[in-house]
């Protein structure tokens, strides 16, 4: 199962911020993959320095047309959850989500395109009340992953944390420095 992300749009400069974040979560709870339009090349470089010594192989691909790979994806079979909060409520529509299906999730930023709405196999409220696009993607990562994703491992890093109660324990992998 290959989940990817698809962020639409940003407003230059101020959501940088987010839209780092939004990746950072896609990566630390399981998704492969996001795809952004019209962002700071920045964020890319700040995700490959987080592979570089976390590990993992978390890709981001800078795209120009939203549109073009939501429809790429559903033809390769993917199903589309649209994070909104007039969606459904994840409450409801976990139970619909079919398991071990390769998903397209997509966040947007500020107003979304109409279509998208129509173009979705899901549309998804994290309940119906507006908050943010990081919380909704980390929250529907977790209901459709049911925690296992915190069990990954993300191999070839130059750290790993080693977890524990007090404190800090970071294995350093020198060959990797
Ligand atoms: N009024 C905007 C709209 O058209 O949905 C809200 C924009 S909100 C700042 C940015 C993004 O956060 C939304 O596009 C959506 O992906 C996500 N979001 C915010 N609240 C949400 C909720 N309750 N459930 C799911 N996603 C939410």
């Amino acid at each position: 199962m290959a989940i990817e992300v698809v962020r639409i749009g940003q407003r230059i400069v101020r959501d940088d911020r987010v839209t780092t974040h939004v990746a950072l979560v896609a990566r630390a709870f399981g998704a492969s993959k996001i795809f952004m339009t019209e962002v700071n090349p920045e964020i890319k470089d700040t995700l490959e320095k987080i592979n570089s010594t976390w590990g993992g192989k978390f890709q981001v691909e800078f795209i120009d047309k939203w549109k073009t790979i939501v429809k790429d994806k559903k033809n390769a079979g993917f199903k589309i959850i649209h994070l909104t909060m007039y969606g459904q409520n994840i409450n409801d529509a976990q139970k619909r989500i079919a398991k071990d299906q390769d998903l397209l999730v997509v966040v947007g930023a500020e107003k979304v395109p109409r279509e998208i709405y129509e173009m979705a196999d899901y549309n998804v409220g994290i309940g119906n009340q507006p908050h943010s696009e990081i919380s909704a993607l980390a929250i529907l990562l977790d209901r459709i992953q049911n925690g296992i994703q915190f069990e990954k491992e993300f191999l070839g890093g130059q750290r790993k944390i080693i977890p524990t109660e007090k404190g800090k324990n970071v294995l350093v992998n020198k060959t990797r420095d």
